[in-house]
């Protein structure tokens, strides 16, 4: 396995949330130490890893002495400055590589990177700058359509839905004035996600897609497995493998999918990936054997992939806010597996654990 990672090494995690702490977590059960870097002092991810350094992303003695301390870096959000990535790839293999982070951190690199290097299919999307620009594009588009800044959006923040005329005064202002882009409404009849995974030997491995369900531009529920046609799991699964192998990908990525119904066929568009672990793949903790987490781990430590096969139907529930505090209830329920990500405050839309719910496989 040439330069693998052995058990006692340790992975450096950028990012100290529920997800970096749930990465952390899987590497420790195989005997890999974690240091995290995260700016925020009451980083949940702290609590379990053995190191930790709170300092800037922008911070470069920081940076340099983390990335000696460890033997690979991963990261658990994809706004990861170019510049840090640089610093840490003098000294260490950063996975996934800064190609995938730059793809993903531009709404606009990324769209015409899935349509015109991956071969998928995505929304109609048109650059625009200025309000006048805007209004060309609408034009363009038919009078509707998305605007959404290149960067920085997330859980619908930085973005308008404009279906009438009266949305277009001051779009951009309200936005900021950031460079953006305005994309193709798309009648999608769910949006589903499916996450995939890729080793330093190239060897892909996706799960079950997802069935995603948003309340207030949130994730609240997925469901797996998803219902759509067989076919339709298949080309999820080989778009998400040719995006993978386009970006050279190591790790895993969450890539998420709107279907749209097409007559009788169903077609798929790709709304956005994620270079990390993903919520909607929470599920896998608990439904298949090897977790997403897992998955992830092994990936950049460039260890084997473990499977991604699925053992159980399961309905995953974020806990979101005061969600959190039926966490007891759910510990009395047979088939409920709870997930805690050790937040102090419960803030509104603060996402503050997940429960999965597993059932029997039919
Ligand atoms: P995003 O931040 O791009 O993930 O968008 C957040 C949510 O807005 C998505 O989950 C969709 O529900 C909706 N959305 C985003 N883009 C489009 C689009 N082009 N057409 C219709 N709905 C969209």
């Amino acid at each position: 396995m040439g330069s693998a990672l052995r058990p006692g090494d340790t992975i450096g995690i950028l990012g100290g949330g529920q997800l970096g702490r749930m990465i952390a977590q899987a590497a420790s059960r195989m005997g890999l130490k974690c240091h995290i870097y995260c700016p925020d002092e009451n980083s949940p991810a702290f609590e379990v890893a053995g190191k930790k350094t709170i300092a800037a992303y922008e911070d470069e003695q920081a940076l340099t002495r983390f990335a000696k301390s460890v033997s690979v870096v991963t990261y658990e959000f994809e706004n990861v400055p170019g510049e840090t990535a640089r610093i840490l790839e003098q000294f260490v293999p950063v996975r996934p590589g800064p190609h995938a982070l730059k793809v993903s951190q531009d709404r606009l690199t990324e769209k015409t990177f899935l349509s015109e290097k991956a071969a998928t299919m995505v929304a109609p999307f048109i650059k625009v700058d200025t309000q006048a620009e805007l209004e060309a594009a609408l034009m363009e588009l038919g009078g509707q359509g998305v605007l959404k800044t290149r960067r920085f959006g997330y859980d619908g923040k930085g973005q308008i839905m404009i279906c009438e005329p009266e949305n277009i005064k001051g779009a951009m202002s309200k936005l900021g004035n950031q460079p953006s882009i305005l994309e193709g409404i798309v009648p999608f009849e769910k949006e589903i996600s499916i996450i995939v995974a890729r080793g330093v030997d190239g060897t892909v491995k996706c799960y079950d897609p997802a069935d995603n369900y948003h309340k207030n531009h949130i994730l609240k529920t997925s469901y797996v497995p998803a219902d759509i046609p067989a076919q339709t799991t298949q080309e999820a699964i080989e778009m998400a493998t040719r995006i993978a192998v386009a970006l050279d990908y190591v790790g895993v990525m969450g890539v998420e999918l709107f279907v749209v119904r097409n007559g009788e066929a169903t077609e798929l568009k790709v709304n956005e990936i994620a270079p990390r672990v993903h919520n909607s793949g929470h599920w896998t903790e608990g439904a298949c054997p090897v977790s997403q987490f897992e998955q992830h781990v092994r990936a950049v430590a460039g260890w084997p992939l473990g499977m991604a096969t699925r053992a159980h139907n399961v309905i995953m529930e974020n806990l979101i806010g005061d969600d959190v505090n039926s966490w007891e209830a759910a510990l009395l329920e047979p088939n409920a597996c709870l997930t805690l990500y050790g937040k102090a405050e419960i803030r509104e839309g603060r996402k503050m654990g997940h429960i999965n719910r597993l059932s029997t496989k039919l």
